[in-house]
């Protein structure tokens, strides 16, 4: 269960707006100190050098992305053994999330679509990330970017939704890429 399954149910169904709002505060409050245990898994630790069940655990945290404070879902492992100044490691994988995470959160605030959704548009049109890159008319990598670690501007994130609306779009930009080909 993550966090955000857990704030869900919290919500009571009748408030008052001042209400609402002096709850979503503590809310975010709680939810800075909160902990949640996901799963413990046996692994070497590299906090103590051992082998022996470590807790891999979630919590709200947050980060500056464009200047802006972003709340995001992160995860890390906890090792029991450890003394508090250092008892907490992330794998390559989770740091990957994590990172990817706070991005998705700053592209939902800001409406943009998130990596999720255009790896789903991608997959509409059975395109590679090269492949939907240059029928774009952009640099190989752009695509790769945006679906791991980079947030497209507003100019690129209109691009894509009109691709995702507009499968004539699509075969008109194919077109125009066949006759540069044989040209
Ligand atoms: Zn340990």
């Amino acid at each position: 269960m993550c966090i955000m399954d857990v704030i869900t149910i919290k919500i009571p169904v009748r408030l008052e707006k001042k209400d609402v709002m002096a709850f979503l505060e503590e809310l975010k409050g709680l939810a800075m100190n909160g902990e949640n245990l996901i799963r413990q898994i046996k692994m070497e630790c590299p906090l103590c050098d051992k082998v022996h069940e470590i807790e891999e655990r979630a919590r709200i945290a947050k980060t500056i992305i464009k200047g802006e404070e972003v709340y995001y879902e992160e995860t890390y492992c906890f090792c029991q053994d450890s003394d508090e100044d250092e008892n907490e490691f992330v794998t390559g994988k989770m740091e990957n999330n994590n990172l990817l995470n706070s991005r998705n959160a700053y592209r939902k605030a800001h409406s943009l679509l998130t990596s999720d959704q255009i790896v789903a548009i991608r997959d509409m049109y059975g395109l590679s990330q090269v492949d939907l890159a240059k029928l774009l008319g952009w640099g190989e990598a752009t695509i790769s970017r945006y679906e791991s670690k980079a947030i497209q501007d507003e100019a690129y994130d209109n691009m894509l939704r009109i691709i995702k609306e507009n499968s004539l779009a699509v075969l008109e930009l194919l077109q125009k890429m066949r006759t540069n080909l044989r040209h």
